[in-house]
């Protein structure tokens, strides 16, 4: 394993990750000042560790967690005061948001959760940690737009509170993740990352009633421009 160490981040990595590794901190470094500006206060430095087998990532997650293993289809997970990414030939996507994703959970966990004392809410921060892969910009209209008209058809009226305790074994997770990127999507257009700090601000009435809207007013909002 290699290491990287910037003011803001120590990342561990296998060596052929290289470049995707300093693109990863690059991208992460950027996303970090919107994140600061939102909440006015840092989490300090980030630890991290890429992988390049599922094998080596699950190894490793194991030995420093004390026998815990990650999901089956996880490519980003946080355990003991780390990010671990995978990234592996069966990866298509591109990884670099992977660790700016990653990063805004954390601000999300200790600035919303930590903060308001209240428990997860899985989609809110999905959807918020979404947005700092910066959809919007990142993905062609057409691609968003067969999004928004698969799941609108496939769920309708959808409530996302459906999704509020974790995503049930039974759900789509590509679905799901469909639906937490059509959010994120419709709060970086719109500039609503406010708006989703301050949601327990007056209790947990707001979430709930959000949960049942956001969905359609997120595909509404995306196909009208
Ligand atoms: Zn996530």
């Amino acid at each position: 394993m290699k290491e990287i160490k910037t003011i803001d981040f120590e990342v561990m990595y296998s060596p052929s990750l290289k470049q995707n590794v300093e693109n990863a901190i690059e991208f992460a470094t950027m996303q970090k000042q919107i994140l600061l500006n939102l909440f006015g206060e840092d989490i300090g430095v980030i630890k991290a560790a890429f992988f390049d087998t599922r094998e080596a990532f699950e190894r490793h997650i194991e030995n420093i967690s004390g026998g815990r293993l990650p999901p089956k289809t996880a490519y980003g997970c946080f355990y003991c005061n780390e990010i671990q990414c995978l990234i592996d030939e069966n990866v298509k996507k591109d990884m670099t948001s992977v660790l700016a994703h990653e990063m805004a959970h954390l601000f999300f966990d200790k600035f919303v959760y930590q903060k308001f004392g209240v428990s997860r809410v899985r989609w809110l921060d999905e959807s918020f940690a979404c947005r700092f892969e910066n959809p919007y910009q990142k993905t062609a209209k057409i691609k968003v737009l067969e999004m928004c008209e698969y799941i609108s058809k496939k769920y309708p009226n959808f409530n996302m509170d459906r999704l509020s305790a974790g995503i049930p074994n039974e759900f789509n997770h590509n679905d799901a993740y469909s639906m937490f990127r059509i959010i994120a999507i419709y709060i970086e257009k719109n500039g609503k990352e406010r708006d989703w700090i301050s949601v327990f601000d007056k209790g947990q009435g707001k979430v709930k009633k959000l949960s049942k809207t956001i969905l359609n007013d997120a595909i509404h909002d995306i196909k009208r421009n």
